[in-house]
């Protein structure tokens, strides 16, 4: 696993808050965050800075817990944004916990539909990329009843007006209405949503679920007691409430012997918010990803079609050139090599000579991944074993925790 070459934290804010490092004018806002969490952005970068000098002189003090929503299959921006990092942290030694969201899954659907299938695809996705079922915990949130008892006392710890300020639950609902069966005219500008200038009403109902996605988080990362969680930048402010719920329950029911939880952190990456097809956050659900899995061929296809600009000169400005840049990045991360060295060589080529460019490094560093996944899909009896385990151990840790909990609260009987 080729280690991430972190650059400055002012570098990598800039590039994914759309603006240039240190360019003394404000940030532009990503499609779908606020300003406010461009400021944290760059907070949590120098932190994840300082983190990332921890991992190498101490691993071992870090319990990870991340995860992802078995919506469909796992794309370029979960590999970059935080599936290269889960797996690196596994490999020098922390201990780490996959959780697959199947309940944050009814937030936004009406219906399972193919959620075991989507929760299986997962796990090998998790596998062939490098998860190593003997050192970390693959875990579904419907299997360990403990975590989700958590969140009761949880919900209790913040306030409705918290809840509905939440940008990243904005833009989840805003895409989700784009989706809604239910008809009505959805929201079209998620910065707008974000910025809280269309409020949740009208037209699809916002389930109970979806409003309170980020505190049943906070019960999934310290459940296990997790102190950090890989994430890409649109999980900033949840991470934010996981905090908020670990102090609040910390200064209300102080334990015996010590505070219960942890403060969490997150730790970003090099991507920590990757575009899609069509300009927006490379996403699951919004028809704009280059899955995993995908072969050759069709991730070919979709980096043909993906969009880009006029300019024929390529050059590497997240400010003024979001699509191309973020292709720039693409080839970047996968060659291991410098965004704007990457775009001096396509130079005057055009987006035909980057696209090109980006479907061949995209190619050759899944490969392997690809093979090990296709092997592994054969016997899908292994997944489900993988997960069955996975979710014994998780719910111990679990168990574990809720005894704690019941102790602090004085409700055991
Ligand atoms: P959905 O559309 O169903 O919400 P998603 O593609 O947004 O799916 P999630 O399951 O919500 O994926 O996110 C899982 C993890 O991957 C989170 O930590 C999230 O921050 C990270 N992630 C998702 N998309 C990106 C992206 N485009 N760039 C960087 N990180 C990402
Ligand atoms: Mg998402």
């Amino acid at each position: 696993m080729t280690s991430t070459r972190i650059r400055s934290a002012d570098a990598v804010t800039a590039a994914a808050a759309g603006r240039p490092a240190a360019a003394g004018r404000p940030a532009a806002a990503e499609p779908g965050l606020s300003a406010t969490v461009s400021g944290s952005l760059a907070a949590a970068l120098r932190r994840s800075a300082e983190i990332e000098r921890r991992i190498g002189e101490e691993p071992r003090s870090f319990r990870v817990l991340t995860g992802d929503r078995p919506t469909g299959d796992l794309h370029l921006g979960h590999y970059f944004g935080t599936l290269r990092n889960r797996v690196r942290l596994q490999e020098a030694g922390a201990e780490l916990y996959v959780l697959v969201a199947d309940y944050q899954v009814l937030t936004d659907r009406d219906a399972a539909g193919a959620l075991g299938e989507h929760v299986l695809g997962l796990v090998l996705d998790y596998l062939a990329a490098g998860i190593d079922p003997a050192r970390a915990t693959i875990f579904a949130h419907s299997a360990v009843p403990e975590l989700n008892q958590l969140l009761l006392p949880f919900l209790s710890l913040v306030s409705t007006g918290e809840l509905g300020r939440n940008p990243t639950v904005k833009d989840e609902i805003a895409h989700a209405r784009q989706r809604s069966p239910v008809g009505a005219v959805a929201p079209t500008d998620p910065r707008g949503m974000s910025e809280g200038k269309t409020c949740i009403s009208s037209m699809r109902p916002v389930s109970g679920l979806m409003f309170s996605y980020p505190v049943h988080q906070a019960a999934d990362i310290l459940s296990c007691k997790g102190n950090l969680v890989p994430v890409g930048q649109d999980q900033l402010p949840h991470l934010e409430v996981t905090r908020l719920v670990a102090r609040r329950f910390n200064e209300r029911y102080p334990g015996a012997g010590g505070p219960v939880f942890p403060s969490p952190d997150a730790l970003l990456s090099e991507a920590p918010l990757l575009l899609g097809t069509d300009g927006g956050k490379m996403s699951k659900s919004r028809g704009n990803a280059i899955a995993l899995r995908a072969t050759a061929d069709e991730t070919a296809r979709l980096i043909r079609g993906a969009k880009t600009d006029a300019q024929r000169r390529i050059s590497y400005d997240p400010v003024t050139r979001p699509e191309v840049s973020s292709l720039v990045l693409l080839a970047a991360l996968c060659l291991d090599r410098d965004p704007a060295a990457v775009a001096d060589q396509v130079g005057d080529g055009g987006a035909a000579a980057l696209k090109r460019t980006v479907t061949e490094a995209v190619n050759e560093r899944l490969a392997p991944l690809r093979t090990r996944r296709a092997e592994l899909a054969a016997d899908p009896g292994y997944a489900r074993q993988v997960l069955r385990e996975g979710c014994a151990r998780a719910r111990a840790v679990a168990v574990a925790t809720l005894e704690e909990v019941r102790d602090a609260m004085g409700t055991r009987y």
